[in-house]
């Protein structure tokens, strides 16, 4: 089958024809591919970068981990799923078996397999996954906007550890990639007075504006606008940094109230310092890190978001390609462009 395959420790990858199916073991399905979407993960993964590395890539592997099909093979021992599902997958294959998976926190497995890293994953036409790391698709939503569910949830799942009801409050978005922009939806739809992104993109600030967000370049003004803006506390009621970039977490921090909560949900690529003193001793505020998605609340109240029309992800498509384009779907990553969507149907 055809299938982008990193073969070896070095920037590239390769697009090939050949690929073979795996065989379908215990507990085990195989989904048809309906759509997958790289992310700037991928970037990192194809150009072979210290975050990259970081990951412990398993060669040679199928790459993709935001996948969404329809369930062609159960096998044995599979009694949750029939040929037929539309399933998205969670990227995060947990082990169920570990001190975190025992305890509910799965999404902080201590033995995660990570789908498009260590085990193939869905930019092919067909992949292999365990039978717990599916996720029916309701009804009214489409498959191939299942594939933007993986993403989304990194959003979802950040406002669920922020505690903080974002009703009535202001809140302050690092970058309006994917999540950053399906964080925008997410707190308006959960009835914040104000939703303000920094992005330096003109393209994607506007994006942001698109739904409704107050864009702001990455500078001080911005820093200025949202304490005049929520003047009567200095400052907003919370935060999230989805950028990653040096010095976002920062400029977040400096937008934010006493007693304000700030989460960090894009990854920093090295180290850096910030002021404890002041944001977290004397302002007291809470600074707490998200990754990937909580079994299954997350995936909850994502697909009611998206059923409801809260959440509208299709809204962040903004090219469709075939799998054999994915050198151009990477190269748009972190450009001009929202979710890039790979369909293996499309030559
Ligand atoms: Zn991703
Ligand atoms: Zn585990």
């Amino acid at each position: 089958m055809r299938a982008v395959v990193k073969t070896a420790p070095a920037a590239g990858f390769d697009y090939v024809t050949d690929h073979p199916e795996l065989p379908v073991g215990p507990g085990q399905v195989r989904i048809e591919v309906a759509a997958a979407s790289p992310c700037g993960t991928d970037r990192e993964l194809v150009g072979y970068t210290p975050a990259a590395v970081a990951f412990g890539l398993k060669f040679p592997v199928v790459l993709g981990h935001e996948v969404a099909g329809t369930v062609v093979e159960t096998g044995p021992g599979v009694e949750t799923l029939r040929k037929g599902d539309r399933v998205a997958l969670e990227s995060h294959i947990a082990c169920r078996t570990c001190y975190h998976c025992r305890v509910g926190q799965g999404h902080n497995c201590l033995n995660m397999a990570l789908l498009g890293v260590h085990v193939d994953g869905g930019f092919a036409e067909r992949l292999v996954v365990p039978a717990h790391a599916c996720f029916v698709l309701p009804a009214d939503v489409s498959t191939e906007t299942g594939a933007l569910f993986e993403s989304a949830g990194v959003a979802v799942h950040a406002t669920l550890r922020s505690e903080t009801n974002l009703a009535g409050r202001s809140v302050v978005i690092g970058g309006a990639g994917p999540i950053g922009l399906a964080l925008v939806q997410i707190a308006l739809a959960s009835g914040a007075r104000r939703v303000a992104v920094i992005e330096p993109n003109p393209f994607r600030r506007k994006f942001a504006e698109s739904f409704g967000a107050v864009g702001l370049d990455a500078d001080d003004d911005a820093v200025d606008w949202c304490l005049v803006d929520a003047a009567d506390r200095k400052g907003f009621d919370a935060g999230f940094d989805c950028s990653g970039a040096p010095g976002a977490l920062d400029l977040v921090l400096r937008t934010l109230r006493r007693e304000a909560s700030a989460l960090c949900v894009g990854v920093q690529n090295q180290p850096f310092s910030l002021d404890v003193t002041r944001f977290v001793i004397k302002y007291g505020i809470t600074v707490k890190g998200s990754f990937g998605r909580s079994l299954w609340q997350t995936w909850d109240v994502l697909a009611a978001l998206v059923s409801s029309g809260r959440l509208d992800l299709d809204a962040l498509v903004t090219h469709r390609m075939g799998l054999a384009d994915f050198q151009e779907a990477v190269d748009l990553q972190g450009g001009e462009a929202g979710k890039v969507l790979l369909l293996p149907d499309r030559r």
